[in-house]
């Protein structure tokens, strides 16, 4: 970009509403204009109070090709998968799991009070999508402050503070806590976008509350934040992503042949999804559109 090139301007979108079970859930991401923010691909935030007369949880169900993160703003969820993996997530505590070629995960409620949390997905890059699967619990994520802002660094790095947590490709995800003014240092490469969770907050011109949510293309070396009230907000970035995926339910691959494999395999609970011990029961679907006509 030269001097001469003005500066693409930021996006404002809206999240949708749908329902997951009995829980109202903002789906951030993907967004029409955009399927992906670097590998971010999919954002759902699960709001405070909202699950706790309804659901018990999301039975066993399969992924290919992307990594969940799991972000727990309060409450407690049981993770198990098709690795063994059983593990209680609590209030600041960050799941990552793998699903390379395949996976199967339940999330299981524990006790009945409020949980709110943010689910992610990143999109594996070629070089590790048909890999092995894997899971990693994070309890002790670093903190960085910038002026009134305390952010914690869930995946990636955000001003010099990286995370433990494994990636695949140049992204980061960070939750920000306001309560005055900051400047928030970013990778002239990212592309990014603010997911305001909490109360309204000005990012540069624009002022956002959820479910609005602010995209900032590549070429900016901070945004300034500022509220009048304490707010918290999620910010995602990475290197935009140059592979173009398909995802259709709980698959993000490349191809509507190697989708459909992957879904009849797990129809047909192959050994490529075992199914891990859950109260809850599998979540099956039909076949993808692009198969009935
Ligand atoms: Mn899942």
């Amino acid at each position: 970009m030269t001097l001469q090139d003005p500066m693409p301007e930021p996006e404002v979108w809206s999240a949708r509403q749908s329902q997951v079970g009995a829980a109202t859930v903002y789906r951030a991401l993907p967004q029409r204009p955009r399927r992906t923010v670097g590998t971010w691909c999919f954002l759902d935030y699960l709001g405070p109070g909202e699950p706790a007369e309804g659901g018990p949880g999301i039975g066993p169900h399969p992924h290919i090709g992307l990594q969940t993160v799991t972000w727990m703003i309060s409450g407690e969820m049981l993770h198990r998968d098709s690795l063994g993996s059983e593990q209680v997530i609590r209030a600041g505590e960050l799941n990552l799991m793998t699903a390379g070629r395949g996976i199967v995960h339940a999330e299981e409620r524990v006790g009945d009070g409020p949980v709110e949390l943010a689910q992610l997905w990143v999109a594996q890059p070629s070089s590790t999508r048909n890999s092995e699967s894997a899971f990693e619990h994070h309890d002790d994520l670093q903190h960085v402050e910038f002026g009134d802002a305390e952010a914690t660094v869930l995946v990636g790095e955000l001003g010099g503070v990286a995370s433990a947590a494994r990636r695949d490709t140049d992204h980061f995800g960070a939750d920000l806590t306001l309560h005055g003014h900051a400047t928030v240092p970013l990778d002239t490469r990212h592309e990014h976008v603010l997911v305001p969770i909490h109360g309204a907050v000005r990012a540069g011109e624009t002022t956002l509350e959820a479910p609005q949510l602010l995209y900032l293309p590549t070429g900016r070396s901070e945004v300034g934040l500022s509220c009048s009230e304490q707010s918290r907000l999620l910010m995602l970035g990475g290197e935009p992503f140059d592979e173009k995926v398909l995802m259709w339910w709980n698959y993000v691959g490349r191809t509507r042949e190697e989708v459909s494999e992957a879904h009849l395999e797990w129809t047909t609970r192959s050994e490529r999804f075992m199914v891990p011990d859950s109260a809850l029961p599998s979540i099956d679907v039909d076949p993808p559109p692009w198969e009935t006509r």
